[in-house]
């Protein structure tokens, strides 16, 4: 009997909700269904649940619709960090975002890309530590004190090492870090070699990033060059979430105060006449280099730089929960 209701109740599932529907139980009116929602990003699945609830709530004999959702794989939300050149802080940016972005409750990983100039592993206090491999080869990161897992050339190398590879080699070296078990990650950061050359481009085109992160300094030159990186995304169709303006004004270290010797708003007058939003500015302070020296963030300490980040990671946050995401 029970069985009846259930067929005719799948009949007046909306196609989405009968494709993805997964069980459908109904017990004295109330209808609990259990729907697979991978891939579909956070607005979908609740115009999905409005759809299927609506659906089944004008049936006859039907009192309350449950529904349940599941995902049988995270999608993993891959954002690019890059910038026109280099010294810009873009390393120091990935690291702290992902930390903040960690201590939100969300579980991320961080690639280092940069291979000509890997700093992750001393960033997140994990030189000297190897990766070790899966049965089927993948490489498993390494942990951090920070809880972001990690992977960098600096972990595959001995230390101090030069690195002479051409592009196809790197190239490789890139995918099986991308390609690495990330577990849980929902959220996977890679921080991109500065510039735009072949190794960035190739990196976009084989593992299409969510979105992409522009770094620069308030200097001009260093905007020119951002708006270059800017064309870099542009052209592996990667949307922007935005720019950050890093050693935007000079923290004392005394008193903690910002002054702005080169002026300000430089980068956020840039992101407005490119369209882009702007996420945010850090400034130049000492204690974030003695942080990033010490391979002790500053995103997971306490005061204004901690905040700073934060605010940066909780814009990056709402962004990606706006927009879908790879299947892991
Ligand atoms: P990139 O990855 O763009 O080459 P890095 O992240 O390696 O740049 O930063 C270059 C140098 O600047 C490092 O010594 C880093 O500690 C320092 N640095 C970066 N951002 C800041 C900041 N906001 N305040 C102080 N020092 C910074």
């Amino acid at each position: 009997m029970s069985d009846d209701i259930t067929e005719r109740l799948k009949l007046a599932l909306p196609p989405l909700g009968a494709s993805r529907l997964q069980s459908m139980k109904v017990a004295d009116g109330v209808v609990t269904t259990v729907l697979d929602v991978a891939g579909l990003d956070r607005l979908e699945r609740d115009r999905l649940e409005v759809a299927v609830k609506d659906a089944l709530r004008g049936e006859a004999g039907v009192s309350e619709v449950r529904v349940a959702m599941m995902a049988d794989k995270p999608a993993r939300k891959i954002v690019a960090v890059g910038s026109g050149k280099g010294g810009v802080g873009k390393s120091t940016l990935a690291a702290n975002l992902a930390v903040a972005l960690a201590r939100t409750g969300r579980k991320v990983g961080l690639v280092d890309a940069d291979i000509y100039g890997p700093s992750q592993a001393r960033l997140l206090a994990t030189e000297g530590s190897r990766p070790t491999a899966t049965p089927d080869k993948k490489l498993v990161p390494v942990e951090s004190p920070w809880g972001v897992p990690v992977l960098s050339m600096a972990h595959l190398t001995e230390p101090g090492q030069a690195i002479a590879w051409r592009g196809p080699m790197a190239g490789n070296a890139l995918s099986q870090m991308v390609d690495a078990d990330w577990g849980e990650a929902e959220i996977l950061i890679v921080d991109l070699p500065p510039g735009t050359g072949d190794v960035q481009l190739t990196m976009l085109q084989r593992f299409k990033p969510t979105g992409a992160l522009i770094v620069s300094t308030p200097q001009d030159l260093a905007l020119m060059d951002a708006t270059r990186a800017i064309g870099l995304f542009d052209q592996g169709n990667v949307p922007i979430i935005g720019m950050v303006e890093n050693m935007a004004g000079y923290a004392c270290p005394h008193c903690g105060e910002v002054s702005d010797p080169f002026g300000t708003g430089g980068a956020q007058a840039a992101a407005s006449t490119m369209g882009h939003a702007f996420l945010g500015r850090i400034p130049l302070d000492i204690a974030i280099r003695q942080d990033s020296d010490a391979g002790n963030p500053s995103a997971a300490g306490e005061g204004p730089q901690a905040e700073a980040f934060a605010e940066i990671a909780q814009r990056i946050a709402t962004w990606l929960d706006n927009q879908g995401g790879v299947p892991a």
